[in-house]
């Protein structure tokens, strides 16, 4: 017959534990215990302190930035999740040296470091210098969108959150109409109705607030975009995953090792991020003493959402060797040849044709004398503005008159279904000098060019796949740019990541 132990669940065990030896040598939990005691400067945090005559002793923040930075390289997001953590698990309790900080006491820290990390960032970047682990002759730029703590449904023009407005006071008045006949109704009742119409009245006061403390927001072309009541810095923007209420989330590598040098979230299109990447990057190195020149003569890739006239200028004043192909450049590309193969999309689902007859600027002609373009149909086009500039380049725009094109016969290979009635034509202007978007298709088509730019995948791809994937860092848990940026730039992805780096490249002595 079998014969076991007692299984008494009902006994009191004491067992003794040492904090120190819960962190073994080679570990991610020690390289961050590490770090944050030897190598980050903590009295910046001094001055937050007042507490020295009076009030109680507070966490040290070395314990605290111990504590969030092996939670968010364990993909903890939330601050419930981090406290959870510092009571059962054993590692955070002796990274917190057993203090367990309260979840308010942990988003409080995280939100409010935005003057602190640009030194803590500084620090890592530095010790990731004396390791080695920064080659500095070629550099990769990517971004990814990412959604803010906020909801698409609270976004609009001001025109569009008036109306919401009002029909938000429309449906308050009706609630507030059903409570009074729901006086003579049961308490349940009562309640539930008190609820919705103080729900209906805080929505319709945050929008009236709003729309008086804020002023309406215009993109590049002039026209209103559309503002967030939450969180008016972030803004709508195309993403994987459709269109999302966010941040653009960009990243600058270096190509050893994939360690970051700068990374900011920005409300723009990469096109616009080009320059402000490079000079964040600039104040971090020059942080660790590098000089202001660091990136001249050195290489540069970033992908075709980067290509602009102004980002190409950018890196010639720079003298940087930049490599940014244009949205066509596959096209040209031989090796590219056979990608119609796809055309059918993966699952079967036919794509469009090419609308391979249209009309292109090519078959229009110019008229000297009149200085006009004559179409195909022999019908003029008049200018209508001159050097109006796009991302590329600057232009000249002529109109063809609505009832020329009303009753051209070959209007369906001249007018998209989309566009008005009538044919605008878009003429670049040939003397803008310099022409660096020709020069760049050069570069980029040639031999060495592919070679180079096609890199920038192995390097900086990579990065966002461990940060938004292998650390589940998807979204934004914080609001405001200046907060976002915290979690983003330096503490919750860069820092953590540049840490990992240290762990698995880095010897610590
Ligand atoms: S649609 Fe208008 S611009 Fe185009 S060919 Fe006809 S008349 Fe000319």
């Amino acid at each position: 017959m079998a014969k076991y132990k007692p299984s008494n669940e009902d006994q009191m065990v004491m067992l003794p534990i040492s904090l120190q030896d819960q962190l073994v040598p080679g570990t991610l939990e020690h390289t961050i215990h590490r770090l944050v005691d030897e190598n980050i400067n903590l009295s910046v945090f001094d001055e937050r302190y007042k507490n020295d005559v009076t009030g109680a002793a507070a966490i040290h923040p070395k314990s605290l930035l111990k504590v969030i930075l092996l939670a968010y390289a364990r993909g903890m997001i939330s601050s419930r999740q981090i406290e959870r953590a510092c009571h059962e698990n054993i590692l955070f309790i002796a990274l917190s040296y057993g203090y367990a900080p309260d979840h308010s006491t942990i988003a409080a820290f995280v939100s409010s470091m935005q003057k602190e990390i640009s030194s803590i960032f500084s620090n890592i970047l530095l010790v990731c210098e004396e390791l080695g682990l920064l080659d500095g002759t070629h550099f990769s730029l990517d971004g990814v969108k990412l959604s803010a703590n906020v909801s698409k449904e609270w976004s609009g023009t001001f025109d569009e959150l008036k109306h919401k407005r009002d029909k938000l006071q429309e449906k308050l008045q009706r609630v507030i109409a059903e409570h009074v006949q729901a006086d003579a109704q049961p308490e349940v009742e009562l309640k539930r109705q008190k609820k919705r119409e103080r729900r209906f009245q805080l929505q319709v006061e945050r929008l009236n607030r709003f729309l008086q403390e804020q002023e309406p927001k215009y993109g590049s072309e002039g026209r209103e975009i559309q503002s967030n009541v939450i969180d008016n810095e972030s803004a709508k923007m195309p993403s994987a995953h459709g269109v999302i209420q966010g941040y653009n989330a960009q990243a600058l590598v270096d190509s050893k090792h994939q360690v970051i040098l700068a990374a900011e979230a920005f409300a723009s299109q990469d096109h616009e991020n080009l320059a402000p990447m490079l000079e964040g990057a600039k104040k971090n190195l020059a942080a660790i003493g590098k000089e202001p020149t660091y990136f001249e003569g050195k290489e540069l890739t970033a992908d075709s959402n980067y290509h602009s006239f102004n980002s190409l200028t950018w890196c010639k004043d720079e003298k940087i060797d930049a490599y940014i192909p244009d949205i066509q450049y596959r096209k040209r590309d031989p090796r590219f040849a056979d990608q119609e193969r796809f055309k059918d999309g993966v699952h079967g689902r036919r794509r469009p044709e090419a609308k391979s007859d249209m009309f292109t600027a090519a078959d229009f002609s110019f008229d000297a004398s009149k200085q006009v373009y004559l179409c195909p149909h022999g019908k003029e086009l008049a200018c209508h503005a001159r050097n109006q500039t796009n991302r590329y380049r600057t232009y000249d725009i002529y109109h063809a008159r609505p009832e020329d094109c009303a009753a051209c016969p070959l209007k369906a290979r001249c007018l998209s279904k989309s566009t008005s009635s009538r044919r605008y034509l878009s003429i670049p202007v040939d003397t803008q000098p310099p022409n660096l978007i020709d020069e760049m298709k050069a570069k980029i088509d040639s031999e060495e060019g592919k070679r180079i730019y096609a890199r920038r995948l192995g390097i900086v791809e990579p990065v966002f796949a461990n940060i938004c994937v292998q650390k589940r860092m998807h979204r934004f848990t914080l609001r405001s740019k200046r907060k976002v940026d915290v979690q983003w730039t330096r503490k919750r992805f860069a820092l953590v990541h540049n840490i990992a780096k240290i762990h698995t490249f880095g010897v610590l002595i």
